[in-house]
């Protein structure tokens, strides 16, 4: 089933790379589409684009300027709504059945910004935390992501891509896998 991961009020000069990191961490463990809403960016689209051509996998995403009706049309077509906040139930405490509910239903990860309105916490199916710390909706997006998959997402191989990394000890090495064009 489809992960999806919505990034709630993007703002374009303070939250430039932080959405980007979110998509990038998205498609990295497992995620295969990105939403956000706030400010439309074409700068922040353009990064994610250039990272797909680059390092290959299919990854949607758009830009949603009503995400009330978008979260309630997700819940009524697609599967759950899985909020992610300091204050909501310890992953722990709901991982294996959140596993068990992504094998036949499309997730929808929210995660927030500066302020996350009142209804989110509502609408949300699952307010999941990841510990009751605060921190960043990169980490708590990564570690719920990797948890989910039992870290095998993130292993997961990205076709199309323009490159590969040979792991080494040191250095950074490379290969070019398809010239295709950007
Ligand atoms: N007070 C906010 C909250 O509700 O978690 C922290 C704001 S934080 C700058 C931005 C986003 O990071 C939050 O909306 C949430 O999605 C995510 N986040 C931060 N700490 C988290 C935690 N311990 N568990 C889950 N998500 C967290």
């Amino acid at each position: 089933m489809v992960l999806a991961v919505f990034r709630l009020e993007h703002r374009p000069i303070r939250d430039k790379r932080i959405s980007t990191h979110l998509a990038l961490t998205a498609r990295a463990f497992g995620a295969s589409e990105f939403y956000y809403s706030g400010h439309h960016d074409s700068h922040l689209e353009e990064s994610i684009s250039q990272v797909i051509s680059d390092w290959g996998g299919s990854f949607h995403y758009s830009f949603i300027s009503n995400p009330r009706s978008f979260f309630r049309s997700w819940r009524s077509n697609r599967g759950f709504l899985i909020h992610l906040t300091m204050y909501g139930i310890e992953i722990s405490d709901r991982l294996s059945i959140l596993q068990d509910l992504s094998q036949t239903r499309d997730f929808l990860i929210i995660v927030g910004g500066s302020k996350v309105p009142a209804y989110v916490f509502d609408i949300a199916d699952y307010n999941i935390a990841i510990g009751h710390q605060p921190h960043s909706e990169v980490a708590a997006l990564a570690v719920f992501l990797d948890l989910l998959s039992s870290s095998s997402a993130r292993l997961r191989h990205f076709p199309n891509a323009r490159f590969e990394i040979i792991p080494s000890e040191r250095g950074k090495r490379t290969r070019v896998v398809s010239e295709h064009s950007r």
